[in-house]
């Protein structure tokens, strides 16, 4: 299994890729979790994410595609793997096929999860007292917002004309959103 999971940020695709990728007993791999992840840590990689992450724009695709390839390769994803937070750019999408049909198999599903925006920008604000992100200042958040809608919501089209996108609402309980994307990625999985 194959997966992408997309939607603006704050939309909860960290917190349901967790779920989907445990059904399906794949790893999810989110990148912005390796980027903060590397950020703590302080190595090289962390240092310069760091820079265009505290501003809210995207870290370079060659610095992103090369973490994201280092990933897949490593051997739990093998039998597959959901990928939270990639690709986000059209560049990413081309070099993510690459990456999949090298090792011979194809995308399953394209999840997007739909939120209201005025909704998201409260719960990141919320995620920012309890997390304590730096990027979760509102200011930040609109330009997050601004750059997804420029660079990364034409990625859904490009899917959608490969019959593999499943739009599912991400409004509601934490559950329901989970239960809505068993019930269409099921059907994905019996066809
Ligand atoms: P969110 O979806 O809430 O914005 P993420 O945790 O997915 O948060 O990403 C946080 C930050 O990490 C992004 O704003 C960006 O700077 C960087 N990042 C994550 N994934 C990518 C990517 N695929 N390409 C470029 N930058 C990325």
């Amino acid at each position: 299994m194959r997966l992408i999971m997309m939607g603006p940020p704050g939309a909860g695709k960290g917190t349901q890729a967790k779920f989907v990728a445990e059904h399906f007993g794949i790893p999810a791999i989110s990148t912005g979790d390796i980027f903060r992840a590397n950020v703590s840590e302080g190595t090289p990689l962390g240092i310069e994410a760091k820079r265009y992450m505290d501003a809210g724009d995207y870290v370079p695709d060659e610095v992103t595609n090369l973490m994201v390839r280092n990933r897949i390769d490593e051997e739990d994803a093998e039998p597959g793997f959901l990928l939270d937070g990639y690709p986000r750019t059209l560049a990413q999408v081309e070099e993510l096929d690459g990456m999949i049909k090298f090792t011979g198999h194809s995308l399953d599903a394209v999840v997007v999860l739909t939120v209201d925006a005025d909704e998201i920008v409260e719960r990141l604000l919320q995620r920012a007292q309890v997390e304590g992100r730096a990027d979760d200042t509102e200011d930040v958040i609109r330009k997050r917002q601004e750059i997804y809608a420029e660079q990364t919501e034409p990625l859904i089209e490009v899917y959608r004309a490969r019959g593999i996108l499943i739009e599912v609402d991400g409004m509601g309980e934490v559950a329901e959103v989970t239960q809505r994307i068993f019930e269409a990625l099921d059907v994905v999985t019996q066809s």
